[in-house]
């Protein structure tokens, strides 16, 4: 097919007897369960389908629309850029990538910035980071990098790998050596994997964790767990890393999961809402990360001028509308009316909990419906959730979320609780 008839090909309008979702999945993988629901277009926290009708998103493309939709900000940003250069290799300096590094050192405990575009790619930055600093500064032939049951770091081998949930593994063997798990938010096990791992044929170099576990459950980071291995970490001389893909970028209520737990990690890694939207990601770090030499690690597309402006318009809109002091008091008042919905149907709830603006509300486990259950029920009347795990609830909506709409998803919820019930 020449441009030409590409071009002049009339755009198909949604038919309304489900034959786009057929056609859809003729053509497209069978990767994902979908909804039988396609979204046009977006405004704020609200999305319209291709029948008109209104949702509210208390989805937010999973924690990463972090202005919502159509953001003026995000607009002018990526409409500047793209009318001025969209994209030019790493061969060059990219003025918009530097000041995005500098942006995220100044509000982290970095010193420098990767840039790729998605979070298991952060997260195979680290993972190579990570081992390199085994090899080089540790002296450890074969390093073992450990993470927590429950976790969730990514799609590709290394990372489905690090993500302690066989499901992600099925029968995608062989996995990539070096990994090891432990349960989450318990120190003794820790303890007991550092000590088991500490043999002349491998060692722990890296504890990576996830400060509050978000595909896995919303399940919060314990403070004083994290103290703890911080502490190890340092005697043991042991990197700690940080999977801050969901929880980043304000959606705690401070800008970076890390403050939110008082614990600072080594190095940490970025995506989802990083860009509002935009694909990117980031692998942020302090200065050991200069054991990285030109030619170690590399991404066509990671750090290019649209990407990096997209970033610095949503870290500058976090600063100037000051979006955080929203995210504490819109979680607040969300997790006291679902704790206060919950109270009302105990059969059916088993607990609220979360931080921010990233809130789970998890159904006990005697109750038939699941977290699916739920958000189609909850889709009816015009609320978009996601499920995490098969019977939690997520609540991850813009970061501009207002305290009406607020109000507005906990009727909704109530209400499909109560028909539920
Ligand atoms: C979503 C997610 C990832 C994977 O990010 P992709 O952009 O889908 O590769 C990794 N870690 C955590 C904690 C996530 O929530």
């Amino acid at each position: 097919m020449s441009p030409e008839t590409l071009i002049q090909a009339p755009a198909t309008s949604a038919p309304d007897d489900g034959s786009l979702f057929a056609s859809f999945d003729q053509a497209v993988m069978s990767t994902y369960s979908r909804f039988p629901l396609a979204i046009e277009r977006g405004a704020g926290c609200k999305l319209w389908d291709t029948e008109g009708r209104e949702y509210l998103d208390f989805v937010a493309g999973i924690a990463t629309c972090t202005l919502g939709h159509a953001h003026p900000a995000l607009i002018t940003a990526v409409t500047e850029q793209i009318n001025k250069l969209h994209h030019v290799s790493n061969l060059y300096y990219i003025p918009e990538q530097g000041a995005l590094a500098q942006w995220l050192i100044q509000h982290s405990c970095a010193d420098r910035a990767f840039f790729c575009n998605s979070g298991a790619e952060a997260n195979e930055g680290a993972i190579k980071l990570a081992r390199k600093y085994a090899h080089t500064v540790l002296n450890i032939a074969n390093p073992v990098i450990i993470t927590a049951n429950a976790s969730f770091h990514g799609r590709t081998l290394a990372t489905i790998t690090a993500t302690g949930q066989p499901k992600y593994q099925q029968n995608f063997s062989p996995l990539v050596p070096g990994f090891a798990y432990v349960p989450y938010n318990d120190i003794a096990a820790l303890e007991a994997a550092i000590a088991e791992l500490d043999s002349p044929e491998r060692q722990v170099a890296a504890i990576l964790l996830e400060p509050l576990q978000g595909e896995g459950g919303v399940c919060p980071g314990d403070r004083v767990y994290f103290e703890h291995v911080r502490q190890i970490c340092d005697q043991k001389g042991i990197l700690l890393i940080f999977d801050e893909v969901q929880v980043g970028m304000g959606r705690t209520g401070q800008l970076w999961g890390h403050q939110t737990l008082g614990v600072e990690p080594d190095m940490f890694t970025s995506a989802k809402a990083l860009a509002g939207g935009i694909p990117i990601g980031a692998l942020l770090c302090k200065s050991f990360c200069d054991i990285f030499q030109p030619g170690d690690h590399a991404s066509t597309f990671g750090g290019n001028p649209l990407a990096c402006a997209a970033a610095l318009a949503v870290c500058q809109t976090i600063e100037q509308e000051q979006l955080l002091e929203n995210v504490q008091a819109r979680g607040e008042q969300l997790r006291a009316g679902l704790r206060a919905i919950a109270q009302k149907y105990p059969t059916l709830v088993a607990e609220v909990r979360g931080w921010g603006l990233i809130n789970g509300m998890e159904l006990q486990a005697e109750t038939s419906l699941t977290a699916a259950d739920i958000v189609k029920a909850a889709m009816a009347e015009g609320l978009l959730l996601v499920p995490a795990g098969p019977k939690v609830l997520r609540f991850v909506p813009p970061l501009i979320v207002t305290a009406a709409e607020v109000d507005q998803a906990l009727a909704a919820v109530a209400k499909v609780l109560n028909h539920l019930s």
